[in-house]
């Protein structure tokens, strides 16, 4: 089995608490291991996770808002003390280069490690990963921002029974699978007939925006959402004007959207009780629902069930 997880650093907005690291979050999606928006200490959250920064493979900032990006230096520095081997892929929004070319060269250090550097400058950039693709959608925010989300396609899967009953083995399968039919007795099978849908996975990231399309674009029936609530609905004007979310906003685009696992973060440390972004969302979201907490891991859901093909 191959682990989807998604292992939470930090969800404080703004400023760190006493129960909250800044904002930080790693995705783990098979080969890929992907680090979201680090803030300050992400590195040293990172020690209590397993995960190391030899493993990353990428690295997603959505804004150059300190709370999403101030754990850049360390961790950029953090990728050449460890030797890491490959290239650690990085995106931002392209109208940041200036801030991620700072936070790049903060201090002196000696680099070893390749960054491949792909910024995000067109709404709906598709960045072709092996697992899928990986889409960044424009958010509303006073400085440019973009959301990611991670789209696997459908596959398909083979029924050993019916691949039977056709007295299909060996190499024929294959042949089928590849070409979508193969011809036998004089009668053509096709791969409808001997196969489900598999369907693929979906992960989102919506983090620091107004309510907008992009929000809806990017939780369309996710599997898994991380979407900000920096606040509750007692603040819907305040956060209108931020560009931020309140938990009831997010809980119903999700709700909306055919999400499955809601994962709330980036919470103003205004509210004492996290108890309250649950009971608001839960007003208006029915799925599984999380208050995210430093170093949780949630797992992505098992996939939908297959549909006859
Ligand atoms: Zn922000």
């Amino acid at each position: 089995m191959s682990m989807r997880e998604l292992v939470v650093l930090g969800t404080a907005s703004q400023a760190p608490t006493r129960q909250r690291n800044h904002n930080g979050y790693l995705l783990r999606w098979d080969d890929e291991v992907i680090l979201f928006d680090p803030g300050e200490g992400s590195q040293r959250q990172m020690l209590h996770t397993g995960i190391t920064a030899t493993d990353l493979t990428r690295i997603c900032v959505t804004h150059f808002h300190g709370d999403h990006c101030l754990g850049l230096p360390g961790m950029i520095q953090r990728l050449s003390l460890d030797r890491v081997p490959r290239p650690v892929a990085v995106h931002f929004p392209a109208g940041g280069a200036e801030y991620f070319a700072r936070l790049r060269h903060a201090s002196s250090f000696y680099e070893t490690a390749e960054l491949a550097v792909e910024p995000i400058d067109a709404d709906g950039q598709r960045i072709t990963l092996g697992i899928g693709t990986l889409e960044a959608r424009r958010l509303r925010h006073p400085i440019e921002t973009y959301g990611y989300r991670l789209v696997e396609p459908d596959g398909c899967r083979m029924l050993p029974e019916r691949l039977a009953a056709y007295g299909i083995a060996g190499p024929d399968t294959g042949r089928l699978l590849r070409d979508g039919h193969l011809d036998r007795d004089g009668r053509r099978v096709t791969r409808d007939e001997v196969s489900v849908v598999r369907p693929g996975q979906r992960f989102a990231f919506v983090m620091d925006t107004g309510l907008c399309d992009g929000v809806y674009a990017l939780a369309e029936h996710a599997d898994l959402l991380v979407i900000e609530s920096t606040f509750l609905e007692s603040e819907a004007a305040l956060a209108a004007e931020v560009g931020h979310l309140t938990a009831g906003q997010a809980a119903r685009v999700a709700a909306e959207s055919g999400v499955r696992t809601l994962v709330l973060t980036h919470f103003s440390q205004r509210y004492a009780d996290p108890r309250r972004f649950h009971d608001e969302a839960r007003e208006h979201f029915t799925g599984d629902l999380v208050v995210a907490e430093d170093l949780q891991t949630v797992q992505v859901p098992p996939r939908r069930v297959p549909s006859p093909g």
